[in-house]
């Protein structure tokens, strides 16, 4: 990285020169560089010397089938030539839009009754706040709008989405959240869980204090509840054993809306199609997104329940419209590879593969739970995490947010291994056609570069 950043002409100068890069310490970026990825074949990623890197975070989580899957790129072929771009607004339709959106109908956890197309992550939760106040208005209950989400949860960056969103560095100094987002406790028992307090009184705790924040809003002010169920981006943290049983009877009893954010856990990420199903979740809406295409093209979807959909039919009757939409929604290309990765999820049997190896990442990340930086090494199926500490017995975090963890990230990468920091929790989410040796190997390095960083 460091040779290229300094060679004017180069595109790592070039980089610099020209783009803002998403999530990055922007000054850093500048001293050092991009790893300048131009290739991908299977579980790898090449940098433009040719060197080899396993992708064991899917990139952002979302290349399930890995890189190279010609047969994505050929229904983005023949899609580009049939019909290359076409929207659903004001009563047209196409194909693949339709056939999708029956796709993921069939497959949803819970009898769901519609699907709205989006492109990102991002735009389905904020589809799925309008929704929870277009609801709460067809319903006649006009000051039903508070949205909660959770401390650690990351529901997608955009003013909305963003707002649920419960991490510090993506509201400082953005102006985040706008009011009315509220946010409970994070289900982390390793960070909150009181000294004896086992994982069962912990989640009794959280629901306690879920119904009170409730109650002091006021139950007539809130309309939704956003959980993930494993929280990625926030640090990979699951949930404490009966949480979900404890929180969904309390959302039903206040008549909050429940949305499951399945961007990340959604088509197998934890070993089952929906990671909602491990935790018995009846949602009212879904978002999914990246595993959707299998992150070839941006898609994303929100499903709902038959009560929401006749509450935006109701609604439209009287004002005449339903007035949301993308120009993207349901891309025609986007939504024929999306087909192609669901027909390849099957051929695969992707799910075969996580059920098959999820006990050896499991256990490979588990087999580093000693070491001295390792506070907790967690996880389920495909997705894990290590979180580092300075002091494991105490729990102390490091004085400095973010190093350490960028410093196992670099020793990882180093070794052939992409992994990604988030903070000082080091996560994998490796494709889900990932063999035994490509586990094995990712294992291996992130206990190398633990010990490298001590
Ligand atoms: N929801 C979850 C659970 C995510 O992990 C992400 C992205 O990481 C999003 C929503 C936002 O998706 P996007 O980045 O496509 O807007």
């Amino acid at each position: 990285q460091d040779s290229a950043a300094t060679t004017a002409n180069s595109d790592s100068a070039r980089d610099r020169a020209a783009l803002i890069h998403p999530m990055t310490d922007l000054q850093r970026h500048d001293r050092e560089g991009p790893l300048l990825v131009t290739r991908g074949e299977g579980v790898h990623v090449y940098d433009d010397d040719g060197n080899a890197y396993i992708e064991g975070v899917s990139g952002l989580w979302s290349v399930s089938l890995g890189f190279g899957q010609t047969r994505l790129a050929d229904a983005a072929y023949r899609q580009m030539r049939e019909l290359p771009s076409y929207h659903l607004f004001r009563h047209k339709s196409h194909p693949p839009a339709i056939r999708l959106a029956e796709r993921l109908l069939a497959i949803a956890p819970v009898p769901m009754s519609k699907v709205f197309f989006a492109n990102s992550g991002s735009e389905a939760n904020d589809t799925a706040v309008k929704l929870a106040w277009y609801y709460n208005n067809a319903l006649g209950r006009p000051g039903k709008k508070k949205i909660i989400g959770r401390i650690g949860g990351y529901h997608g960056i955009t003013v909305a989405s963003g707002s649920i969103t419960g991490l510090a560095r993506n509201h400082a100094d953005f102006d985040l959240p706008l009011p009315n987002f509220l946010h409970t406790d994070c289900p982390s028992h390793w960070k909150y869980g009181l000294p004896g307090e086992s994982e069962a009184a912990y989640a009794v705790r959280l629901a306690a204090n879920l119904e009170a924040l409730i109650l002091r809003e006021g139950p007539e002010t809130i309309a939704a509840f956003f959980a993930e169920p494993v929280i990625g981006s926030g640090g990979v943290i699951v949930p404490p054993a009966g949480y979900f049983d404890l929180i969904q009877p309390i959302l039903r009893k206040y008549d909050i809306l429940f949305i499951a954010d399945e961007v990340i856990c959604g088509f197998g990420r934890l070993g089952a199609m929906f990671g909602g199903s491990l935790y018995g979740l009846a949602p009212d809406m879904i978002t999914v997104a990246k595993g959707l295409s299998s992150g070839y093209l941006p898609i994303s979807a929100l499903m709902m329940s038959e009560a929401i959909w006749e509450a935006c039919y109701a609604q439209s009757g009287k004002l005449g419209v339903f007035g949301h939409g993308f120009t993207y929604s349901g891309h025609p290309v986007a939504a024929a590879v999306a087909l192609e990765t669901l027909d390849l999820y099957k051929e695969l049997d992707v799910l075969g593969n996580v059920a098959r190896l999820a006990p050896l990442l499991q256990q490979g990340i588990r087999s580093h739970a000693e070491h001295p930086l390792v506070g907790e090494a967690r996880g389920v199926g495909f997705l894990g995490g290590w979180e580092l500490v300075a002091d494991k017995t105490a729990k102390t975090p490091f004085a400095e947010p973010g190093r350490v963890g960028l410093m196992v990230e670099r020793h990882c990468q180093a070794r052939g291994v992409i992994l990604r920091a988030l903070g000082d929790i080091l996560s994998t989410a490796p494709p889900l056609i990932a063999t035994a040796p490509d586990i094995e190997r990712i294992v291996e390095v992130v206990g190398e570069a633990l010990d490298a960083t001590l």
